[in-house]
């Protein structure tokens, strides 16, 4: 599933290709996937791109109608731009998200619900073989009133900055201790899962970061002090800014913006899916047991439980 870091990617790589095109047309292979009120099309109507913005997982695209398209990618969504009549290799072309075939393959195709034509000739396809990834259209000025938009936690630093802060505020370190607090028996990996506890970890950097932190993922929230909390925060922070500035990460293969090809994983994941290797720290074998539901990697060595 995409996360933060990877809708941030798409982020990257959209803004600079997508601000000032003027829509033409959308065509809507699959309803459910367009939440999209009749009476609203017409504010897509020629509508030009002025903004291409993220929230969590949440990507925004600000249109000059003073609306915005909002899109989550859930588990299979991906996004792919094509300029006019481009080879597929063309370097000015852009996928990113759940990575499939479907990044290198002429479009649509069986996994493509909507398609976005833009006047110029370059189209953006909206891909997502499950189904469960939406498109919204909401006037600018009601996304944040959006439940949930609303309920989502803080952004561990403003991602959306060329140069990555390279610290934590105390404000967010405040409110992100204040939100865990809430939870007091809960396994640690299940809290900051929580949308509403922190914007946008999932699987991936929950493991990357409970690991880099030495905490164990099961361990009850109220074990775990205020230290050892902004230790975990920070530990995660590390890993979404190494994800981000190696070029975004998907599960397995990866298509930069560059349209090259990589296990990005390798790149920067210390546990995730690693187990029965080694611990980069300790040697010891790397295990993979569920917490909270989800699969979950951990150096038994490294990660013990607080008693
Ligand atoms: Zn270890």
């Amino acid at each position: 599933m995409p996360e933060l870091p990877e809708v941030e990617t798409i982020r990257r790589g959209l803004t600079k290709r997508l601000i000032g095109q003027k829509l033409h047309h959308v065509t809507v292979l699959e309803n459910k996937s367009f939440q999209v009120e009749d009476e609203d099309k017409v504010f897509l109507k020629e509508a030009s791109i002025i903004g291409v913005r993220r929230r969590a997982k949440v990507l925004m695209i600000d249109l000059d109608t003073m609306y915005t398209l909002l899109f989550h990618l859930k588990m299979t969504g991906q996004l792919i731009f094509r300029e006019a009549d481009s080879e597929l290799d063309d370097k000015r072309n852009f996928a990113a998200g759940h990575p499939t075939g479907s990044w290198l393959v002429d479009l649509p195709d069986r996994s493509t619900r909507v398609i976005f034509d833009f006047d110029n000739g370059a189209r953006l396809f909206f891909n997502d073989q499950r189904k469960f990834g939406w498109i919204k259209l909401l006037p600018t000025s009601e996304v944040v009133k959006q439940k949930f938009m609303a309920e989502l936690g803080p952004e561990i630093v403003d991602f959306t900055k060329e140069k990555i802060p390279a610290k934590i505020s105390e404000k967010t370190y405040k409110e992100f201790i204040q939100r865990v607090r809430k939870h007091t028996k809960a396994p640690i990996k299940g809290v900051i899962l929580d949308q509403k506890v922190i914007a946008g970890i999932g699987n991936i950097y929950a493991d990357e970061g409970l690991w880099e932190a030495k905490i164990h993922p099961a361990t009850p929230a109220q074990k775990l002090s205020d230290k050892d909390l902004r230790r975990l925060l920070r530990a995660v922070k590390n890993s979404m800014t190494r994800s981000i500035e190696s070029g975004g990460s998907t599960m397995k293969n990866y298509v930069k913006s560059d349209g090259s090809r990589g296990n990005y994983l390798e790149r920067f994941a210390n546990v995730f899916r690693r187990e029965g290797q080694a611990c980069p720290r300790c040697g010891t074998e790397i295990i993979k047991t569920k917490v909270a539901g989800r699969g979950t990697h951990i150096c038994p060595k490294c990660q013990k439980i607080e008693e």
